[in-house]
């Protein structure tokens, strides 16, 4: 099923200049080149839909790398290639990137496992997509420059808002289609279609998702806590019955997501929206996700799961600190000082995720109170100022300053003369007379 879009209307809906001078020089290069170039997948949906789209994926009936590349070099963008994958990922002066793809067929050797990619025309490259909504196709270039392709019927499944598989075997050749299908259901408000769903079920019977390799269901899972609905995403993935084929009961919580809600989180805006706080919102929901995992659940999590090695650390950092320090956390009395001395140590989303999960007056206050304050007092005593005072450097200058520090956390002192008297005070002390000899 071939039509024209109003190209007009698509350029205008584009938006950005360099995108649209980029599309231009598309056009020049293929009709040099002797190849066809097409908008495929998300950016075409989105047009239809009338969202805004980040992405933008060309895809060239030719090589998509050398393609990439003599656009690069004739617009002087920086041009990266992934020879394995025939793709090529272009970045644009506003750093918006874009990604070429050698149009392919794919056969899968095995299920779940990556396929073999070999070049092949539009159609093909068509039929190898995921969802009807995601295969549809503008030609970029020559006369046929707005011709739409729509093979599977997506625009009509756009205007039923729903998600529809390609072909039965789907999930089974590639099982993060699942996690793919409830993304998008969600991010629409579409459905996935009554098939499409007993397709999932099939998949799941059969195991499919748990002989993905850890990093592609690593990467599935990261790509749902970078959806903004996480936690609906996440209760569809339930409900389906894929959490329970990666995670033990128990060692997750659905519940502890919602907190990241729009309409709850506003409360704490002013911590989110504080230029001294930079948190990454899908660590933090990953510790969220993961607040009632015990230590061997995480090791169990672990073998299914591969994540960097700051998100790791955080985990394990979020439960040893859940399991020991929780209750002293809850007291009343401690000060700024002891305060800081316990949060310190943490990452910022660790912190915040204690604030969101414990749900307890005082350890929200706590937590606020180091995040918006505590942590970024600075002294102005230095050690240059301890050696104009006569001491001895050594292990003492460590400990002198974390002592004016807790006094300054504690509003004992203010000005930089307030910590020299400080410092003088603590040197009338014997301890710090006999460690600075
Ligand atoms: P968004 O980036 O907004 O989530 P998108 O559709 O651009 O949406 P990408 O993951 O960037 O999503 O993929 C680009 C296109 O590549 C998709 O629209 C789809 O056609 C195809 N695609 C991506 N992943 C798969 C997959 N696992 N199986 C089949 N097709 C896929």
């Amino acid at each position: 099923c071939q039509r024209r879009i109003d190209w007009n209307l698509f350029l205008s809906y584009i938006k950005k200049d360099e995108y649209v001078q980029l599309l231009s020089e598309i056009d020049a290069l293929c009709q040099s080149a002797g190849c066809n170039a097409y908008i495929v997948g998300g950016a075409v949906r989105d047009y239809f839909l009338r969202m805004d789209s980040c992405d933008m994926d060309i895809v060239i009936e030719g090589n998509g790398m050398i393609f990439a590349k003599s656009l690069g070099e004739k617009l002087n963008y920086i041009v990266k290639t992934y020879e394995p994958f025939l793709t090529a990922t272009m970045q644009l002066p506003s750093g918006q990137k874009i990604d070429f793809i050698t149009s392919r067929k794919e056969v899968y050797l095995k299920p779940a496992a990556l396929p073999i990619i070999i070049p092949a025309g539009l159609i093909e490259d068509l039929k190898r997509r995921d969802f009807s909504i995601n295969s549809l196709a503008i030609q970029l270039n020559g006369r046929d420059k707005g011709r739409f392709y729509d093979l599977f019927g997506g625009l009509q499944d756009l205007k039923d808002k729903k998600i529809r598989i390609l072909h039965d075997d789907s999930f089974l050749d590639d099982p993060t289609r699942i996690f793919r299908a409830v993304r998008y259901a969600v991010r629409l408000d579409f459905k996935i279609e009554k098939h499409t769903k007993s397709l999932i079920a099939k998949a799941l019977a059969e195991k499919a998702v748990a002989s993905l390799s850890s990093e592609r269901l690593s990467n599935s899972f990261l790509s749902v806590l970078s959806e903004e609905k996480t936690a609906i995403c996440m209760e569809e993935l339930n409900r389906l019955g894929v959490l329970a084929e990666i995670f033990l009961q128990g060692s997750f919580s659905i519940n502890e997501l919602r907190k990241m809600d729009d309409d709850k989180i506003i409360r704490y805006n002013v911590l989110f929206e504080s230029p001294g706080i930079s948190c990454d919102p899908v660590l933090l929901k990953l510790l969220l996700f993961f607040f009632p995992c015990s230590l061997s659940d995480w090791q169990s999590i672990k073998r299914v799961l591969s994540f960097d090695k700051k998100y790791s650390h955080c985990v394990l950092q979020m439960i040893e600190y859940r399991e020991k320090f929780m209750d002293t956390l809850q007291q009343s009395h401690l000060s700024p000082a002891e305060v800081y001395q316990l949060l310190r140590p943490l990452y910022t989303e660790v912190i915040l995720c204690l604030l969101l999960a414990c749900d307890h007056l005082q350890i929200e206050r706590y937590c606020m109170m180091f995040l918006l304050d505590s942590q970024h007092i600075k002294l102005h005593v230095t050690g240059k100022d301890l050696l104009n005072l006569g001491i001895k450097p050594g292990e003492i200058y460590g400990i002198i300053l974390k002592q004016v520090l807790a006094a300054k956390l504690d509003h004992k002192i203010v000005t930089y003369e307030d910590e020299i008297a400080y410092v003088r005070s603590l040197l009338e002390n014997k301890f710090y007379q006999d460690l600075s000899e």
